[in-house]
């Protein structure tokens, strides 16, 4: 990181001053594309080698767009340190395989990301790791559900897509206690929104798809946490390479300098929408963390800086609606995404999750007509009306 420059308190400045030291002085870091990197000497690279001294070797073990991008998000999120990784899904992969051993148990929040749900139930039994699923509406049972083999608490908060909300805080103790690792996947909240580390979440997982590449360009993932785990998580990663593309890095580094006024006003839009559908006479009920409805709200006040850029909403209408409604839609996409600047509607029941049976999307809170917004940037006004009309097109 730059000499010149050291960490301010504030949020804003860290995410667009911290940078590497500019070679050429320049002011924007150009893209390092290359492969591998020359050594000095025989000695350098023996030191280099030996982890004797820092230094880029490879572009699969580290690059300095990667680095710029994951020392950054450190300071936003508040941990010792932190590896990029080609995906979302590569960080969960290699935070939850670094660690793992045959005979190991996972507990996991039960409404998780598709992919990391099929990683628990499908993959890791082949090597003997054993989950159980908890409840996020009972956290009392979470206790009682740890198993002595039990090595780490995997969540997500809010959940997706019933954005319903951990007590980090409580979690952060509760594995403390029974000395197990805790690991968040941060992707929907932000290192802006909330910071899983200092509740004391060991590990926090990020899709960098999604709000902090903010713009739909460029897959991406990181894992953060404390310096002896993420060593662990580095051997894991240099050698069976889910690196990051240092072009990728560059954007997302990029990314991170605009990403507070983008999550200030996904958020300030998300909350006018949910406010406002609260009226609309065709919807059951709308969740969102900053709503006084939500049933955690004053948990979500303590522990998210601002509510988020999600809403979800319930048709009365059940699955049919939910299409109609899709299909009504003039501006707003229908793509599996989220977290973009142009605003997202899903139909969790008739597409994500529609390999479910009925129980088992309801376990997981996806209502038949539940409609999930990821709210982009586009006018306020423009989004709601969008969406108003489009209900109103659904109503058979
Ligand atoms: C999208 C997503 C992932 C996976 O990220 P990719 O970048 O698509 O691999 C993991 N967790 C959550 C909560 C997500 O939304």
């Amino acid at each position: 990181m730059s000499s010149s420059f050291s960490p301010s308190e504030h949020f804003e400045t860290n995410a667009v001053r911290l940078q590497q030291d500019r070679a050429e002085r320049e002011h924007s870091v150009p893209i390092y594309l290359t492969s591998s990197f020359v050594f000095e000497d025989a000695e350098q690279a023996r030191a280099m080698f030996a982890d004797e001294i820092p230094g880029n070797i490879y572009t699969r073990f580290s690059n300095p767009n990667n680095s710029e991008f994951i020392q950054k998000l450190c300071v936003l999120e508040g941990t010792e340190d932190g590896i990029a990784t080609a995906s979302g899904m590569a960080a969960m992969w290699s935070s939850l395989a670094a660690f793992l051993r045959s005979g190991d148990h996972v507990l996991a929040s039960r409404s998780l990301f598709g992919s990391t749900h099929q990683i628990l139930t499908t993959l890791l039994p082949r090597w003997g790791i054993t989950h159980t699923y908890a409840d996020i509406a009972q956290p009392e049972s979470w206790e009682s559900l740890l198993q002595p083999n039990t090595k780490m608490i995997f969540v997500e908060t809010p959940s997706n897509p019933a954005l319903d909300i951990i007590d980090l805080e409580w979690l952060g103790n509760l594995a403390k206690k029974h000395n197990v690792l805790l690991n968040v996947d941060n992707c929907f909240a932000t290192p802006y929104l909330q910071n899983p580390a200092c509740y004391g979440a060991d590990l926090v997982t990020h899709s960098a798809t999604k709000f902090i590449d903010g713009q739909g360009r460029a897959i991406g993932g990181a894992v953060l946490g404390r310096a002896d785990l993420i060593k662990e998580v580095r051997f894991f990663a240099r050698h069976t390479g889910p690196s990051l593309s240092p072009f990728n890095g560059w954007i997302l580094s990029k990314s991170l300098e605009t990403l507070a006024v983008r999550m200030e006003r996904h958020c300030q839009t998300a909350l006018a929408l949910a406010e406002r559908l609260q009226s609309n006479p065709h919807i059951a009920y709308v969740k969102y963390p900053f709503l006084p409805t939500h049933p955690q709200y004053a948990l979500a006040r303590r522990q998210m800086r601002l509510g988020g850029g999600i809403v979800t909403f319930e048709l009365k209408g059940g699955i049919e609606q939910g299409k109609r409604f899709l299909n009504a839609l003039s501006m707003i996409s229908h793509t599996a995404n989220l977290g973009d600047t142009r605003t997202i509607a899903t139909h969790p029941a008739s597409t994500t999750h529609s390999k479910l049976k009925e129980e088992e999307r309801l376990a997981v809170g996806i209502t038949p007509g539940l409609i999930r917004v990821s709210v982009g940037l586009e006018h306020p006004e423009d989004i709601l009306r969008d969406i108003e009309r489009a209900i109103t097109a659904s109503i058979s």
